[in-house]
C-alpha cells in the first residue's frame, strides 16, 4: 500500500487496512490502524499494527502463536533533504526519522520493518518454559527424566557427602 504525500489532506488520514508481508513467522495479514499527518514536508505516522506470529520456542521447540501489538510512531522527511545538508544527517541519527522518495511513501516497507523488529529473537512459549533436557531430549514441560540428577551444580556436589542417601 502506497501513500501519495500530496494527497494527504490537511486534516490527516486514517488508515485501516491489512498488509501481507513476506515472513515465515507471519502467515496471516498484518492489521493496520494508522493515522497519517502532514506538516509541511514532514509526514508523521502513528498508530498500531497487529500481527499474528507463528513462532517456535527457543527452549523446547514447540510451535506456538503470539499476537503482537506493535505501536508505530514514525516521522518521514523527503530524502532530498539529506543531500548536501549535514545538519539533517546528524538529526536523522539522533531521532527516529525515515525518508520518503518523491511523492510516495510505502506503508508496506514500514509495516515490514516494524513487524520484523517486533519479532522476538528468542521466542519463549512461556516465561516458565523448562526447555528440553540437553542429555536425553525429554521435553521437561510435559515429562521428567533422570538426567537432571546427574547434573548437580558443582557447588552443591560438595554438600552431597554431608547428606548420604
Ligand atoms: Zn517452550
Ligand atoms: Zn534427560
Amino acid at each position: 500500500m502506497k501513500i501519495l504525500i500530496s494527497e494527504i489532506p490537511d486534516e490527516g488520514l486514517d488508515i485501516e487496512n491489512e498488509e501481507n508481508i513476506e515472513s515465515d513467522s507471519i502467515r496471516s495479514p498484518v492489521q493496520i490502524e494508522l493515522r497519517i499527518d502532514k506538516v509541511g514536508t514532514e509526514v508523521m505516522i502513528r498508530g498500531n499494527l497487529t500481527a499474528k506470529a507463528d513462532l517456535q520456542c527457543s527452549r523446547c521447540a514447540t510451535d506456538f502463536h503470539s499476537l503482537l501489538t506493535i505501536p508505530v510512531d514514525a516521522v518521514y522527511h523527503p530524502v532530498e533533504e539529506l543531500k548536501g545538508d549535514e545538519n539533517h544527517e546528524v538529526e536523522s541519527d539522533a531521532l527516529n526519522i525515515d525518508f520518503y522518495t518523491g511523492d510516495e511513501l510505502d506503508i508496506h516497507i514500514l509495516v515490514h520493518e516494524q513487524v520484523m523488529l517486533a519479532l522476538p529473537m528468542k521466542p519463549l512459549c512461556s516465561d516458565i518454559c523448562k526447555g528440553i533436557c540437553p542429555e536425553c531430549g525429554t521435553d521437561l514441560n510435559t515429562g521428567t527424566c533422570t538426567c537432571s540428577t546427574h547434573t548437580v551444580d558443582p557447588r552443591l556436589e560438595v554438600l552431597k557427602k554431608y547428606f548420604p542417601e
